[in-house]
């Protein structure tokens, strides 16, 4: 095994050795910090009964700490021309599933169930391809019922409206997912200095803990996912209008009664609702649909 994978100088060894030429347009930035590379491993709070899916394990610099302290690592990576390096550099077959697989195609729980038998304790750890930053998150949060915790690298400013409550501007339908199921906290930040190449961004590291809502969950959770994106479609307009446009069927005057039981003023917009309005309006439009 190569030692020190994640360092500046065998990162660059690496790719020189291998021909490998960056793929800026696959979010391809290396972390090249091992003391980062610590930092997040510490930060996720691994022990050897924790199994980790990793996206986009890259060169394998997160991958080899967490195979260090994890029961087992199922990563999923796009990119062909990478298997091979990480291979090479994770011999450790048993406890390393490799998975050549766009993780937006990905069905989670069905992956967690085949290829992590009998896994309790299931998180998630990456440094994240920046350019689907927010459908990924939506994957995970949508779809899977098997993540206790989620702890990213993401682009600062992300980590921002990850982290950000009703009302203010950062606030949009990633953020009512990400209130509705889990509670977010920004762990530290990283300087864009400690990567190959260098972005144009600063990063943060943000914890995302799954679990049920605190209130009632809606009648008909897909339906309620569905709303939530139907509300926000156009961020200018109104939720009336929003509403109009994903049920051409109801009437004007239908759609007003629908806020008015939900105890929703007519000129409102998406932005200003919390979770639990949310959650009423989902049920009512499931009651009426
Ligand atoms: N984990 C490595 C590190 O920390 O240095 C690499 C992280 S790099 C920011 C993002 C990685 O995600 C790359 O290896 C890239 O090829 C991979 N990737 C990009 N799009 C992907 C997708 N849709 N599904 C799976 N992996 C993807």
């Amino acid at each position: 095994m190569k030692k020190n994978i994640g360092s500046m100088h065998a990162t660059r060894d690496i790719l020189a050795a291998e021909g490998f030429r960056i793929k800026k347009h696959l979010g391809q930035n290396f972390l090249v910090d091992l003391n980062f590379l610590d930092k997040i491993v510490a930060a996720a709070g691994i022990t050897s009964a924790t199994d980790v899916i990793e996206i986009g394990p890259g060169l394998g610099a997160l991958t080899e700490k967490l195979l260090a302290k994890a029961r087992r690592v199922l990563a999923y990576e796009i990119d062909a021309e990478l298997l091979p390096i990480l291979r090479e550099n994770l011999p450790d077959r048993e406890r390393f599933v490799l998975l050549h697989k766009d993780i937006l195609d990905a069905d989670i729980d069905h992956d967690i169930e085949t290829h992590l038998p009998g896994a309790n304790e299931v998180i998630v750890v990456a440094n994240l391809p920046y350019y689907i930053t927010t459908p990924i998150l939506m994957r995970f949060l949508e779809t899977s019922h098997r993540i206790q915790k989620i702890v990213i690298m993401v682009q600062a400013e992300v980590a921002q409206r990850i982290a950000s409550k009703p009302d203010s501007k950062d606030y949009n339908a990633l953020s009512v997912v990400i209130n509705y199921r889990a509670r977010t906290r920004i762990l530290f930040g990283v300087p864009r200095t400690v990567f190959v190449p260098k972005p144009n961004v600063d990063s943060a590291v943000v914890e995302l803990l799954v679990g049920d809502p605190p209130f009632g969950k809606p009648k008909d959770e897909p339906g309620f996912f569905a709303l939530v994106h139907h509300c926000f479609a156009q961020r200018r307009k109104t939720l009336m209008n929003n509403l109009r446009q994903a049920y051409p069927a109801w009437s004007r005057a239908e759609i007003e009664n629908l806020l008015t039981e939900c105890q929703l003023n007519l000129d409102v917009r998406a932005e200003a609702l919390d979770i639990p309005a949310f959650v009423r309006l989902a049920d009512a439009v499931g009651r009426k649909a």
